[in-house]
């Protein structure tokens, strides 16, 4: 049987493209309504459209997770907006600089650790109050593959995605026993735009390192989020679920 979630309340970041569009448009579709947060309008405002257009509901909210008082922002306009906090789905983030250690930027290192992992701590931190409100609820964090392994010319990207696991891990310590079970998913390389910056050559050398002889869909990655926001993953939590086509497997 399908997940329901009417009656529900999603929150997605950096739901305006990729990932998390894929991941809001199926909370909607299993019944939640959603709040698409992202910091690029163009997109966010797309999907709500397009939520609404299949039937759904669901409201754009500008936020930049890299700032503390915007999550808290963000979890206001959510209770404001619906009333209640079920499932958020911590998903925005960027691929920061690409350089050697030695030769990464303090700056270049600061900014991918401030969007992809502070914004956890800062998302989580207002989210989890809000959810124990009402019947508690599920979070989950979008790692990656790199929050397990390294990866050349990434140190900031590879520290922020190990960081997300172990602020998963200690969030769902916490709070699982209260009635939020909070996980994180770690997907391979997905074709998004966050890959863009990479040529044929580059993508052929990401396919290779996936067994199953592809790169992910977003979509492949949102039913994992749906399925561990789900009452069916109801004893899953403070874990980390790959989904990356046998990437960590060799
Ligand atoms: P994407 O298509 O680039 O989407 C990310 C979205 O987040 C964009 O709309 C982006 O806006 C937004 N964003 C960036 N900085 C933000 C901020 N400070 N506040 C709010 N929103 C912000 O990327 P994606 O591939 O779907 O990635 C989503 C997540 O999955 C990221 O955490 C990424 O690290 C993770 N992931 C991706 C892959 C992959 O191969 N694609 C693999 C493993 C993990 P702009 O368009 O304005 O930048």
């Amino acid at each position: 049987m399908e997940p329901s979630f009417a009656g529900k309340v999603a929150l997605v970041t950096g739901a305006g493209s990729g990932i998390g569009e894929a991941t809001a448009k199926l909370y909607a579709a299993y019944g939640a309504k959603v709040i698409v947060a992202d910091l690029n309008e163009k997109g966010g405002n797309a999907v709500v459209d397009a939520i609404k257009k299949g039937g759904g509901e669901a409201r754009f909210v500008k936020c930049d997770v890299s700032q503390a008082e915007a999550c808290a922002k963000l979890v206001e306009e959510t209770l404001r907006a619906y009333g209640r906090l079920d499932y958020a789905c911590n998903n925005a983030g960027i691929g920061g600089e690409q350089n050697m250690l030695a030769d990464m930027s303090v700056e270049g290192f600061n900014k991918v650790i401030a969007v992809n992992l502070s914004s956890v701590f800062y998302c989580m931190k207002y989210q989890i109050p809000a959810m124990l409100q009402n019947d508690g609820g599920a979070i989950v964090n979008m790692a990656s593959i790199l929050g397990q392994v390294g990866f050349a010319y990434s140190a900031g990207y590879v520290a922020a995605k190990h960081g997300v696991v172990g602020l998963t891990q200690n969030a769902g310590i916490e709070y699982s026993a209260k009635g939020v079970r909070v996980n994180a998913v770690g997907p391979g390389f997905i074709d998004t735009p966050l890959l863009s910056q990479a040529d044929a050559k580059t993508k052929e050398g990401l396919v290779s390192k996936h067994p199953i002889g592809r790169l992910g869909t977003s979509e492949e990655v949102a039913e994992l989020v749906i399925w561990l926001s789900s009452d069916k993953a109801s004893f899953v939590t403070g874990a980390y679920y790959p989904v990356d086509g046998g990437y960590l497997a060799p």
